[in-house]
């Protein structure tokens, strides 16, 4: 197929979307920050399934990272993204520049409340902040009908939904699976960072989720037990830290101390200097 339009203007990415809505559209947008992988692609396919028009953006949001973070060598090839986008049905990508989403001035944020506290939230102050003001901004830009999120990012996800929800924005939020690469590791941009060494032990996060359903499997419920094997299984790789292992309620992100419902296991490792998020649905035991 042929290489998207690229658009770099707000002006013209509104342009687009309007017309392609006057034609009668539904537009279907896959925010990313690119180094597009099979994960973002799952999100594109979800897309085009519902969506007659497809606009993806790829834009590294500063705001996002916090200082000391991976802001300047987070993984950039916009022409490698625009290669594998060339074989799906994409209509626009929205490739804007920092001085397009912010402005000499720009001074006004979004902040979610509790859904954002805890978790990344705690690690990574104003993370939440960031991420909420750019899908805002890219929702009022692009204006789609649906918008698509990976459950990888689980708390993101709750995080988008609570500001869809809160501020009346009129596009609907579809979540897809996270996609992982054949051994379980989920596939990240971030994954590049990793050496082989630390890509081999990186499986301890997927490990550490299936352990914690085989317990539950085998008839325990103590969230506490379940979470400290998981913390003990990561561990076996020495040189890891773990920022928060947690069993947690699937809307609200608190804490359970028994797994008596579906409940969503959570986890952030840094692996050198990488770090990694996970989870995973946990399933209590059926009989
Ligand atoms: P990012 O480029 O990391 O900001 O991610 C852009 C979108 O792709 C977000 O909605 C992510 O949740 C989603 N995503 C990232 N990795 C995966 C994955 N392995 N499976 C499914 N979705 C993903």
């Amino acid at each position: 197929m042929a290489m998207p339009l690229v658009l770099r203007s707000v002006k013209e990415m509104r342009a687009y979307s309007r017309s392609a809505k006057q034609s009668g559209s539904r537009i279907g947008f896959v925010p990313t920050m690119g180094a597009l992988h099979r994960g973002h692609l799952s999100l594109v396919e979800a897309a085009m399934k519902e969506c007659e028009t497809v606009v993806v953006s790829i834009y590294v949001n500063p705001t996002q990272f916090g200082r000391g973070e991976d802001f300047d060598r987070y993984p950039r090839n916009l022409e490698g993204d625009l290669n594998l986008l060339a074989d799906y049905r994409v209509g626009a990508v929205f490739a804007p520049l920092d001085s397009e989403m912010y402005p000499e001035g720009f001074d006004t944020w979004v902040q979610v409340g509790r859904i954002a506290q805890p978790w990344e939230g705690t690690c990574r102050p104003g993370h939440f902040r960031g991420v909420a003001t750019v899908v805002l901004k890219l929702f009022a830009i692009v204006e789609p009908d649906l918008a698509y999120f990976g459950e990888k990012d689980y708390q993101q996800l709750l995080v988008v939904r609570q500001m869809v929800r809160d501020l009346n924005l009129p596009v609907e939020i579809r979540a897809c699976p996270t996609v992982r690469e054949p051994d379980g590791l989920a596939m990240s941009s971030r994954n590049q960072y990793l050496s082989p060494d630390e890509r081999r032990d990186a499986l301890v996060l997927f490990q550490s989720q299936q352990l914690a359903q085989e317990l539950v499997d085998r008839g325990e419920v103590d969230a506490a037990k379940i979470t400290q094997a998981m913390r003990e299984h990561i561990l076996r790789v020495p040189y890891a830290k773990i920022d928060y292992v947690a069993l947690v309620e699937p809307e609200t992100l608190q804490e359970v101390t028994t797994v008596t419902r579906p409940v969503r296991a959570i986890l952030a490792v840094r692996l050198g200097g990488t770090r990694l998020i996970d989870n995973m649905e946990i399933k209590p035991k059926t009989s």
